[in-house]
């Protein structure tokens, strides 16, 4: 007689369902107060002290006895007193409901701050939720530095032919200059390889779908102001050749290098720069953006405007072009007005000091230029 007993308790004066409520959550306190079962009951603000406390002494058991005793939350307590261990320097604050972990690594300009939510049950800490892009509170992560390379890897990854070609690629670089876009590098790369093409997304802020086409990117973390960190995150599944891997960080450096996703450049000037970069240290690489240049501008007939932001989407049909014509805008300025001058013009476009660009028809007259001479 279900349907007739739920029937009645619709019909059960308020009292009595008032009662009943009552003594459900008087059970579950009750289970929560079991001696041995609870965590110790913290403010967000003195939980984040003791959590400090405890990863600056390095006391493991200190950190994970602030959570509650469940399997699930003291593995997550134990992974995350693993990532934490590993950076610089961390701080911790608890503010309201959440706590705020500024993580730093060396060398790193700035800090990156994540903002998690402790959900309470009687002021447990139970289970912990983050920011999507979190980089420390899901899989396992490993920090490695060698010489002036760091790469954060998570479980599932294998780091090692990244950080071959970015050992290889900061080489190369070296003795290259790149003028006052550059002048705060202190000359060290941060790349992260993620475990999987799904965490690829989260990291890199993509829509789902679009980034599987994108082999790597460069993308600050935290606040966009001018002191976030800036690093580069590998596809890990992209499928590539050791030269490929090599262009493709040569590449993504020099946006690190120049801190281009904090800067109001138009996209021509920061893929342009990168990719002209690129070409003067791998042969092969200019050669197909003079050849895809060169393509577009016989589809054209002539080449009447700048490339548009619109035009670098991974997913337009005019992205390959665009990066071609942009890495051969930036080489005709550098060949025109002498790379010093070239490249204090192209951080003037990009905000920051105020050099007077060449204009528009003059750069696509050299553009042109260059297109039609020689083979
Ligand atoms: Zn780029």
């Amino acid at each position: 007689m279900r349907a007739a007993s739920s029937a009645d308790s619709l019909r059960n004066p308020p009292g009595r369902r008032l009662r009943r409520g009552l003594v459900g959550f008087l059970l579950l306190t009750g289970c929560s107060m079991l001696p041995g079962q609870s965590a110790p009951v913290l403010s967000p603000a003195s939980a984040a002290v003791g959590l400090e406390a405890a990863l600056a002494s390095g006391e493991r058991s200190e950190f994970t006895r602030l959570f509650a005793p469940e399997e699930g939350v003291q593995a997550q307590a134990n992974r995350m007193f693993e990532a934490l261990s590993q950076f610089e320097s961390v701080d911790l604050a608890g503010p309201d409901a959440a706590v705020m972990v500024d993580s730093q690594l060396v060398g790193e300009v700035g800090v990156v701050r994540d903002v998690v939510r402790m959900i309470r049950d009687g002021a447990l800490i139970q289970r912990i939720e983050g920011m999507p892009q979190n980089r420390w509170l899901g899989p396992e992560l490993t920090i490695t530095e060698r010489e002036s390379v760091t790469v954060l890897s998570w479980a599932g990854s294998d780091p090692q032919a990244w950080r071959s070609a970015a050992e290889a690629a900061l080489q190369r670089l070296r003795g290259r200059p790149l003028g006052p876009l550059a002048a705060a590098w202190q000359g060290r790369v941060i790349v992260e390889v993620p475990g999987s093409l799904q965490q690829f997304e989260q990291f890199v802020g993509g829509a789902t779908g679009s980034a599987a086409q994108t082999a790597a990117a460069t993308v600050a973390l935290g606040p966009s102001d001018a002191s976030s960190p800036v690093r580069i995150v590998v596809n890990p599944i992209a499928d590539l050749t050791p030269a490929q891997r090599s262009a493709t960080l040569i590449h993504e450096a020099v946006h690190l290098a120049t801190r281009s996703p904090l800067r109001p450049a138009p996209q021509w000037v920061s893929e342009g720069l990168a990719e002209a970069v690129t070409g003067e240290l791998v042969p092969s690489v200019a050669a197909q953006n003079r050849r895809l240049a060169r393509a577009e501008l016989d589809r054209r007939r002539r080449i009447a405007e700048l490339p548009s932001d619109a035009d670098f989407r991974a997913e337009a049909p005019t992205a390959r072009a665009a990066y071609a014509l942009s890495a051969l805008l930036v080489t005709a300025m550098i060949d025109r007005l002498g790379r010093e001058r070239a490249l204090a013009v192209l951080a003037g476009l990009s905000g920051s000091g105020s050099i007077k660009p060449p204009t528009e028809p003059e750069l696509l007259s050299w553009l042109t230029a260059d297109l039609q001479a020689g083979g």
